[in-house]
């Protein structure tokens, strides 16, 4: 699979251009020698943004996952294979997507320590975000408590850093959360990339994220709604 070398950049906002090589066309998807989008994956959108040739500009489309990744344009026609293309990925869609998806670790994180909740799905949207969350009582949950702790948290400025760890150092960490997903991932992957940020949570991911949460914005929870017994939606 090729290298996700979003991965290799962090902090995950105003991602610089790059130059790759046209590898492929299938269809209305180019894949590139290299690329430093993200693809859409956990919830997270993929990267948009602009292609620029030797005498065409193509918009990109939201980039999507697979042995390469996918970056789908209106008209293939302009690209050829073997060309060289600059590409330039969206500042404004990629850090909104960064921001919304670190906020994401620490209302996950907060909803674990404060209710005991796991997170079971979320989906950053253009709107906004859904997050939705299994409690052993979820009669207990409040969206006051939960944004204030938010909203405190951020100012602690803690800082977001990345590892590359092996399975078994993230199998037994004890503040190791998400490890569930693990065993689905090939045993030929021996180093998986670990997100932590410092003192609340720590995850495996692949996303892209702020380097520190006082970057981030209030939360500002819209709608919480039922989704069976014991799941909660909440929306911000
Ligand atoms: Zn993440």
């Amino acid at each position: 699979m090729q290298e996700r070398l979003h991965m290799k950049i962090h902090p995950g906002l105003n991602p610089p251009p790059f130059s790759a090589q046209v590898v492929e066309i299938n269809e209305n998807n180019i894949m590139l020698s290299e690329s430093y989008c993200f693809p859409r994956g956990g919830g997270q959108p993929g990267d948009i943004g602009i292609f620029i040739g030797d005498n065409f500009e193509s918009n990109f489309m939201e980039t999507l996952p697979g042995d390469f990744i996918q970056h789908p344009v209106i008209n293939s026609d302009l690209f050829v294979v073997d060309d060289i293309i600059s590409c330039e990925i969206d500042s404004i869609s990629r850090n909104k997507n960064t921001k919304l998806h670190t906020t994401q670790h620490i209302v996950s994180a907060l909803a674990n320590d404060i209710f005991d909740a796991e997170t079971v799905g979320n989906q950053i949207s253009q709107e906004h975000t859904r997050l939705d969350l299994f409690f052993p009582d979820r009669d207990k949950f409040s969206a006051e408590i939960l944004e204030t702790s938010f909203n405190e948290i951020i100012k602690t400025n803690a800082a977001v850093n990345i590892y590359q760890w092996d399975r078994e150092k993230i199998k037994s960490h004890e503040k190791m959360r998400h490890t569930n997903f693990l065993e689905r991932i090939p045993t030929s992957v021996k180093n998986l990339r670990v997100v932590e940020i410092e003192g609340i949570d720590l995850c495996p991911c692949g996303g892209t994220h702020v380097d520190n949460i006082g970057l981030l914005d209030n939360l500002n929870i819209k709608n919480v709604k039922s989704k069976g017994a014991g799941k909660l939606r909440i929306t911000y």
